[in-house]
């Protein structure tokens, strides 16, 4: 039997951390098993839609570049791949049930509803219809037809007894149906279906043979099995995956740092780290390796893998395997990733929710010195963008090493593009020294800056230790004064290098200017 798992989002918010685990978990399971990965827009609460959160679903599986087989987009044997399109078909199954007796009429309004939750709240009993309507004759059902009142169609759940399934992961799982939420509406008034029927007519129809999804949906699973029970169906396999938590062990949350995919990207962290991270994510890999591609997970993933513990989200740990994967960027690659971050276009436009433990990442133009021509090719001033281009593929081997995020790199290229203000003395002044010597340092320093470009690497390290011993001071310390005085900031690429690229005469009127501040 072929395997065939989807991924059934509701277009109510924007993709997060959770709802991707679990696309990536199904996509993988589908690749590992040669089986098929479905997208199934399930759009049935017409409230909470938003056409962004579809667009959304799309960019975000784009992004990371997980391909579904069948969906909204493309089509398939057992489409239509969007609920709202698919009405009818709830309807004939919500009759068919009520025929035959699984199912039936209620007549109940909002008011009288509304009556009973209040009487079950004074008197601190569980909340749920009182199945009221599950008695009424054929007669009385018909009188109420006749008479136009509107009606939900609900489910018989059996009042005593046991529902049991199994789940792949959790094993045996059994819930008494006294617990089951008593009667739950299967098709609203309106004509709409519930996402319990829409959801388990889907998945019968579409061939869904596991159900993958989140823990928190286990309450509602005995429900599904009393459905298929009800239509005469063979559920699927389910298999509920360990829930992702903040390092606190409360449910990952806004408060806990950036959720949906899109801050992710904002901040500039790479589709890899992303999908090595989250694959991971209550899932554990034989061989012990770090790092794996998408191609790999399409390989080795297998339910044996997960685990049944709560995974816990480590901003740290996401943010490692960041720097790994820029850090395996060719130049080009990474100039091309980091450009939008210099220039505050396209993944860095995407709006950020900062607070104060997660700022805004500093992007564009006015940080970095680079913006895009008519072309879209990079310029700065006074270059062109050929020459912009070059400088930037320069430096990568630089920043390479020191970037967390993509949005990293905007800081680091400003100095070669832009003058930087002279910083105040304070600044530049390193702890153990005075601003006699450091001003020292500063006239030492002009020599020292000449000579880079015709030294190797070794050789200007070699030239900097010992002009700073002949100074009577540490390197570090020797140092510091010129990053501060050549890029106007104590952060900086290698600042060796930096220079190189810079040009030594460019460093050099930077230091006098700086050496002015010590007149
Ligand atoms: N539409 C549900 C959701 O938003 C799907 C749950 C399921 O996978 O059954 O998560």
């Amino acid at each position: 039997m072929e395997v065939r798992v989807r991924y059934a989002p509701s277009p109510t918010g924007m993709q997060h951390i959770g709802g991707v685990r679990t696309a990536l978990f199904n996509y993988l399971f589908a690749r590992a098993n040669g089986g098929k990965f479905i997208l199934r827009l399930e759009d049935t609460d017409r409230t909470r839609y938003g056409e962004e959160y579809v667009q959304n679903l799309f960019d975000t599986l784009a992004w990371l570049g997980i391909e579904w087989d069948e969906g909204p987009d493309k089509g398939g044997p057992y489409g239509p791949y969007v609920q709202s399109e698919r009405f009818a078909l709830y309807k004939k199954h919500a009759d068919e049930l009520v025929e035959k007796g699984q199912a039936y009429y209620c007549f109940c309004d909002a008011e009288r509803l509304e009556r009973i939750r209040t009487i079950q709240t004074m008197n601190k009993m569980p909340p749920g219809y009182d199945r009221s309507c599950r008695h009424l004759t054929a007669e009385e059902i018909k009188a109420n037809i006749d008479a136009g009142k509107p009606y939900v169609i609900r489910l018989k759940v059996p009042l005593e007894g046991v529902t049991r399934f199994h789940d792949a992961l959790l094993g045996d799982i059994e819930w008494k149906n006294e617990d089951i939420n008593p009667d739950p509406v299967l098709l609203k008034s309106d004509g709409f279906p519930t996402y319990h029927l829409a959801n388990i007519v889907d998945d019968h129809f579409m061939k869904i043979t596991h159900v993958m999804r989140a823990q928190e949906w286990i309450p509602s699973t005995p429900l599904h099995v009393l459905m298929y029970r009800a239509f005469g169906w063979e559920p699927p396999q389910f298999c509920h995956l360990p829930m992702v938590m903040g390092q606190d062990g409360q449910k990952l949350s806004k408060r806990h740092g950036a959720t949906s995919v899109n801050e992710f990207r904002a901040r500039g962290y790479i589709p890899e780290a992303l999908i090595n991270y989250v694959s991971m994510l209550g899932c554990s890999y034989e061989d012990g390796r770090d790092l794996y591609s998408l191609a790999d997970f399409e390989k080795l993933f297998k339910i044996e893998h997960l685990n049944k513990a709560p995974a816990v989200f480590d901003y740290k740990k996401l943010e490692w395997f960041n720097g790994q994967y820029m850090r395996l960027m060719s130049d080009e690659a990474l100039y091309r990733a980091t450009l939008p971050f210099l220039t505050g276009t396209g993944d860095a436009a995407i709006p950020v929710n900062a607070t104060e433990q997660f700022p805004a990442p500093k992007v564009g133009p006015d940080v970095s010195g680079v913006s895009l021509d008519e072309n879209g090719a990079p310029i700065a001033e006074g270059l062109t963008s050929a020459q912009t281009k070059e400088k930037l593929l320069q430096l990568m081997p630089l920043i390479k090493e020191r970037l967390h995020f993509l949005c990293d790199a905007a800081e680091m290229v400003r100095f070669l593009f832009t003058e930087p203000a002279v910083p105040p003395i304070d600044q530049i002044v390193p702890k153990k020294l005075d601003a006699a010597k450091t001003k020292e340092v500063l006239e030492a320093s002009i020599d020292f800056i000449q000579a880079i470009p015709s030294l190797d690497h070794e050789a200007a390290e070699e030239l900097a230790r010992k002009t700073a011993e002949n100074l009577g001071i540490k390197l570090g310390d020797f140092m510091m004064p010129i990053r501060m005085a050549v890029t106007g900031s104590r952060v900086s690429p290698p600042l060796m290098g930096s220079i190189a690229i810079l040009g030594a005469d460019r460093a050099v009127e930077r230091t006098r200017k700086t050496l002015e501040l010590f007149k």
